[in-house]
């Protein structure tokens, strides 16, 4: 009801998905029930959830995504934005697990334009000034040819510990493919 209001309130909604355990597995869906009620909807982004910020509790914990699920649904769901002209963005994903749909990165745009973001928040964090976008990666990626441009995983050492690289090995052409798209 609320996006019906606000679309017929002439304000521009995007939607913003945060990845967890409970939505890992049907991202597209989500997104082609949303175009199917609300085409006029442009734009998509999804957040991988930030541990972080949730309660320290079970069943927060539950709710930490496995990235293998999640990246099946995630690209499925860009496949279907993509061939429909819409636009989108993933953010704290590691590039390994949106192989295609690397230019869709917030991390790695922000890496190859040189950008920075001021983003203000309602909890103690108050105002931040973003200029970092590497988030840390595990040994294995030293070897990976999108080192250089990809964010890694947010919260390793602390939350996500378990997830697996998967490193590129890429030529000079298909790296140059990928830029090319930025
Ligand atoms: S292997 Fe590492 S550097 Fe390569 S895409 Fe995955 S997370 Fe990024």
């Amino acid at each position: 009801m609320s996006i019906t209001n606000a679309l017929r309130s002439g304000v521009r909604v995007q939607i913003n998905t945060v990845i967890n355990h409970y939505n890992q597995e049907h991202l597209d869906k989500t997104v082609k029930f949303l175009v199917k009620h609300f085409p006029q909807i442009q734009h998509f982004v999804w957040n991988n959830l930030d541990p972080e910020m949730m309660r320290k509790t079970d069943t927060a914990w539950s709710t930490l995504p496995d990235f293998d699920t999640f990246s099946q649904s995630l690209k499925k769901a860009m496949a279907y934005l993509e061939s429909t002209g819409r636009t989108f963005r993933a953010e704290k994903v590691p590039l390994c697990y949106i192989r295609g749909y690397e230019w869709a990165s917030t991390e790695t745009r922000k890496i190859i334009k040189d950008e920075e973001r001021i983003v203000h928040f309602l909890d103690f964090r108050e105002t931040v000034h973003e200029t970092q976008w590497d988030h840390g990666k595990p040994e294995e990626c030293k070897k990976c040819g999108l080192y250089s441009i990809c964010g890694g995983i947010y919260e390793r050492e602390k939350y996500y510990n378990y997830v697996k690289v998967y490193p590129r090995n890429i030529s000079k052409e298909e790296k140059q493919e990928i830029l090319s798209k930025f």
